[in-house]
């Protein structure tokens, strides 16, 4: 099996070198919109035409090598590949900033693994990163794909796609499991084979969605173009933020635990919708997606380091004692947060207790072998 991850590399530029970086970028955007103006006239999304009809120009007018007139094609038909895929109509594609797409071994390399030999309009350009964190993408178990140069604040990154190959551990091979539960007031829960409890607040995310709500409320109801542009800005805004706390959430859970570990999660195609464990005032679209978005975070990075994750039905997780499986609803005391088993007397934070039990469904799971 393949897992992909973008490993976001800064790389360490000299004045010299950034002029020509952006130099490149700059006229490498202005080719993509000229490419975009054909395509967009043509409808022509194939390559070999595409490289028949403009090959030259590109090469003349911009001054591209080779190399790059094939990566400009490759990225504008990419991006109506997309515009089509999600808008279902021809709508002219812009490229607003400076841009750059590297093919590996061709537009960039690795030097001794040391340096990055980057292709420019003034020449290859050899530039040092900062590694730190980024080691274990070095180690010869990753294979590098087309990179993206991207100016940051003034800083320079090669945002490259890393594929390496992982193999699932098989059920004896596990030696932890940890049951995660997601939620609102803890964005997790869990409960591993040491019997420890872990928890993660959910407290200033749920202020956050609360503001962000607000906001879009607001420019919801102006229905001008420009509030409803600042909506569509905002929303993807929202979107990245969560992206980035759930990149945290589940890459702090993944470290925390050592390899073959078995992670056991919620099935939420089970949930009728992941939204029902979410108090009514609490439930808005983004809970479900965002509770969706980290368990392929949880699974990607578990992958990655040897461990796996599965998922499990739902049903009376937070209802059912952990101790005896005796179930009622009565047992959990949501006011008190106290979880009192009517069957056994058994007694604990009611928080853990999902996690609790989606620990032992893992045990089970791997009892049936
Ligand atoms: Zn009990």
């Amino acid at each position: 099996m393949n897992v992909t991850v973008t490993a976001k590399l800064q790389v360490i530029v000299t004045p010299k070198q950034r002029a020509a970086l952006d130099q490149t970028m700059e006229v490498y955007r202005q080719a993509c919109n000229y490419v975009s103006g054909h395509i967009f006239e043509t409808h022509d999304l194939k390559m070999i035409s595409l490289h028949n009809a403009l090959y030259r120009i590109l090469r003349e007018q911009f001054g591209l090598k080779a190399q790059m007139t094939q990566s400009v094609l490759k990225t504008v038909i990419a991006r109506y590949r997309t515009i089509l895929e999600n808008q279902k109509e021809w709508i002219r594609a812009k490229f607003v900033r400076p841009q750059y797409d590297l093919v590996w071994n061709r537009d960039y390399s690795l030097l001794k693994g040391e340096l990055f030999s980057l292709n420019t309009l003034e020449g290859r350009v050899k530039l040092p990163y900062h590694s730190e964190g980024m080691e274990k993408y070095f180690d010869g178990n990753y294979s590098f794909g087309t990179a993206k140069l991207v100016n940051k604040h003034g800083k320079y990154y090669l945002h490259v796609p890393v594929t390496a190959e992982v193999r699932e551990p098989d059920g004896s091979e596990i030696k932890n499991i940890v049951g995660v539960d997601r939620g609102i007031n803890f964005i997790i829960a869990t409960y591993d084979s040491d019997h420890k409890s872990g928890f993660v607040s959910g407290r200033k995310i749920k202020q956050k969605r609360a503001e962000y709500k607000r906001l879009r409320k607001e420019l919801q109801m102006r229905k001008t173009p420009s509030s409803r542009r600042r909506l569509k800005a905002i929303g993807e805004r929202e979107n990245r933020w969560m992206q980035d706390v759930n990149h945290c959430v589940s890459k702090a859970l993944v470290n925390q635990n050592p390899k073959h570990t078995l992670f056991v999660l919620e099935d939420l195609k089970g949930i009728r919708s992941a939204t029902e464990k979410v108090r009514q005032k609490d439930r808005y679209v983004s809970v479900s997606w965002s509770f969706f978005d980290l368990e392929q975070k949880i699974r990607y990075k578990a992958l990655l380091n040897e461990s796996s994750v599965i998922n499990v039905d739902p049903r009376n997780t937070s209802q059912k004692c952990p101790k005896c499986g005796w179930i009622e609803s009565s047992s959990r005391d949501k006011k008190r947060h106290l979880f009192c088993c009517k069957g056994c007397g058994y007694r604990s934070n009611d928080d853990r207790i999902g996690a609790m039990n989606l620990y032992r469904m893992g045990i089970s799971y791997l009892g049936r072998g």
